[in-house]
């Protein structure tokens, strides 16, 4: 390479790891976890590309997320995951499905133990009741609409996914919406809600408001998971999916 072109190279480098470490600042990391560091072995032993994995990955492959033009070079720039600490305990990492040409996409928070083994979003329980939410309430085919979650590997024993873990898998999330650009956004839940929008703003007070991400409409309302202790407040998610409905026809124009 040219000495030029290594200049561009170091630069884009040190855009990106400064970009990386704002955004760790801004979760509060004030430091490289040991978990960040180079594996060099297993790196070396899975053949795989050299930064896979590693701390170093966190830059060069993002910058491949970043460049990605399709949702097929998307997933394979995020590769093997490990760049956080759920990687050990997943079966499956679950990218996303549906239409890549949606104009109506659902995010929720992350893969449960169905989602897991499956490695597709929103299968179990809590996901049957979401797809009734598109098939029978909205009247669309699951396979119309595209379905993705904040973070791509299940949180053990389905616990909330931790600052560091979204700060992790949060540009890919955003990249797979660049990619998709939906009319409308519905956010599923606090964890998706607070991602897109970066407010602390509880659930309760976000839902059945219209806001903006980056130009898309974005519908929050309660997680299906959330429904399924709470029935009665099914009423307030239907009140959100026809306001949404509303919106696809053109009736609030
Ligand atoms: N809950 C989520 O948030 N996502 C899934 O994929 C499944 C359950």
């Amino acid at each position: 390479m040219s000495e030029q072109g290594d200049g561009a190279e170091f630069a884009k480098l040190v855009t990106s790891l400064s970009r990386h470490l704002q955004r760790r600042q801004r979760i509060g990391v004030r430091f490289v976890p040991q978990d960040d560091l180079p594996k060099t072995g297993s790196v070396m032993a899975n053949n795989e590309n050299l930064l896979s994995g590693t701390a170093g990955d966190l830059f060069s492959d993002s910058a491949a997320a970043f460049q990605a033009k399709s949702l097929e070079e998307l997933r394979a720039a995020i590769g093997d995951c490990r760049r956080c600490k759920l990687w050990p305990g997943r079966t499956h990492l679950v990218f996303g499905v549906g239409n890549r040409n949606a104009k109506l996409m659902f995010i929720g928070e992350g893969p449960g133990r169905d989602e897991d083994l499956q490695g597709e979003p929103f299968v179990g329980r809590a996901g049957q009741l979401l797809t009734d939410i598109i098939t029978k309430g909205m009247g669309f085919r699951r396979e119309d609409v595209y379905i993705a979650n904040v973070v791509k590997c299940r949180p053990p024993e389905n616990r909330n996914p931790e600052p560091d873990e979204v700060a992790s898998c949060e540009p890919f999330l955003k990249k797979q919406i660049d990619l998709v650009r939906p009319e409308i956004i519905v956010a599923l839940g606090k964890f998706a809600v607070q991602t897109l929008l970066q407010t602390k703003a509880p659930i309760t007070k976000l839902r059945g408001n219209w806001h903006s991400y980056h130009g898309i409409k974005l519908m929050p309302t309660f997680h299906p998971a959330y429904l399924l202790r709470n029935p009665a407040d099914k009423k307030l998610v239907w009140q959100d999916i026809k306001k949404v409905m509303k919106e696809m026809r053109g009736e609030n124009a």
